[in-house]
């Protein structure tokens, strides 16, 4: 007997719902498909393709490499995971890398890490991780259950346990929650999939002092804020803090699969040979892509660029909420990391934009992201404001044709 399904042809699992369109090509910020439509892309495969589609410098990363060597294992140095690491590190707080292929994977490498660090300086029983209410860091089981999100830990049996949510993000609410077995604090600077919630630089400010007073490590997620996002190379850099351990990957890889674990000397320190591993993790093809979506990234001038995109961008949105409070009502995040947060359902207007011909992504609290490559020309942004006001229009127009 077979249950009835939506794709009662395809052998794909059903675990997603897909637009029905087929891509063939892309090129910056367009996407064509297979039928010769052509998209803006302000989905950025989920704040992934950091420099649009099918970048020169990223295609020559690439394919030199392909032409090279393309995977020997961690079982060998890898000059190529080095010269990433010591870019990472020259550019952030961090000492240490950890490379996987995910997001998922590098918010476990960080919990897995935060947890070690206790037990290696005679804490076994610091294992508790706290995050927050809407948080997201992907779908493997200690991910979701350090989110919380019942909905996605449903029918999949006993979720890991030493995870707690703060309801809201109060710095006293959250103390409360500290005790002898907490490890440490969870937190995406700004929640991504939970609708582009901004937690605030005075909020890292205070996690960053309860942290160092409780003598507990902050682990930040920045999967999604990370890689120049926000018009800083790390989201956190506007808050002037530093995390003891950080998650980035989505943005690194500008389309390759490429995470890694980011931490200081002291933290990192902890994961001696034998606790952690990843196959495929920090090869030679994944790291020389990384390297070539760094080099861009801090190219002298391109987050500054960046921030007068977001700037730009974020002035006519404004204006265009004020012109549909009737479809918009809110306008979140920072930089080209944007949230419409949405009167009417936000799904709709993901179809409204994309019958405009400008793709975005979903979130929660009703809210849709546009994430646009960070090479994003003017024109491009216009274009995109054209469309949204298009789809404005045309969810209007719907709405009249319903009632009536
Ligand atoms: C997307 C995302 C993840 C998970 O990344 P995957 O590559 O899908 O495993 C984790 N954390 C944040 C903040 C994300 O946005």
């Amino acid at each position: 007997m077979r249950e009835p399904d939506s794709h009662p042809k395809g052998h794909i699992m059903p675990s997603y719902n897909r637009a029905s369109l087929r891509f063939a090509r892309g090129d910056g910020a367009w996407l064509t498909t297979t039928e010769g439509d052509t998209y803006l892309d302000f989905g950025s495969g989920v704040a992934v393709n950091t420099l649009g589609h099918s970048h020169p410098k990223l295609v020559q990363a690439i394919t030199d490499q392909a032409q090279k060597l393309w995977h020997v294992s961690n079982l060998y140095e890898i000059p190529e995971q080095e010269a990433l690491a010591d870019r990472l590190c020259e550019a952030s707080f961090a000492d240490l890398v950890f490379f996987g292929n995910s997001g998922a994977e590098a918010a476990e490498g960080m919990i897995k890490t935060m947890r070690k660090y206790h037990a290696s300086h005679g804490h076994p029983e610091k294992v508790t991780l706290i995050g927050f209410a809407g948080a997201f860091h992907g779908r493997t089981l200690a991910a979701l259950a350090a989110a919380g999100n019942q909905a996605y830990l449903e029918g999949f049996g006993p979720a890991p346990t030493g995870f707690v949510q703060a309801p809201n993000f109060d710095i006293e609410t959250l103390e409360a929650l500290i005790d002898d077995t907490t490890a440490g604090i969870l937190i995406e600077p700004i929640q991504g999939e939970g609708g582009v919630r901004d937690v605030g630089t005075d909020f890292l400010r205070a996690l960053r002092a309860l942290c160092d007073k409780h003598n507990i490590l902050l682990g930040l997620d920045e999967v999604q804020c990370g890689i120049g996002r926000t018009g800083k190379l790390f989201a956190h850099e506007w808050a002037g803090i530093t995390p003891d351990v950080m998650a980035i990957a989505k943005g690194i890889g500008g389309g390759f699969p490429l995470g890694a674990v980011l931490t200081t000397r002291q933290v990192g320190a902890v994961m001696q040979p034998g606790t952690h591993g990843s196959t495929y993790g920090g090869n030679p093809l994944a790291c020389r892509v990384g390297s070539a979506v760094l080099d861009t990234v801090l190219q002298d001038g391109f987050l500054a660029q960046v921030q007068d995109m977001a700037i730009y961008f974020r002035q006519h949105l404004a204006r265009i909420i004020d012109e549909n409070k009737d479809i918009f009502t809110d306008l979140r995040g920072a930089g080209l990391m944007v949230g419409l947060q949405c009167v009417v359902p936000n799904m709709d207007v993901v179809t409204a934009l994309r019958e405009a011909k400008l793709l975005s992504v979903g979130a929660g609290e009703n809210t849709l992201r546009l994430l646009p490559p960070l090479n994003i020309e003017k024109t491009e942004l216009d274009t995109a404001l054209a469309a949204i006001e298009t789809a404005c229009e045309a969810l209007r127009a719907n709405q009249k044709g319903d009632a009536s």
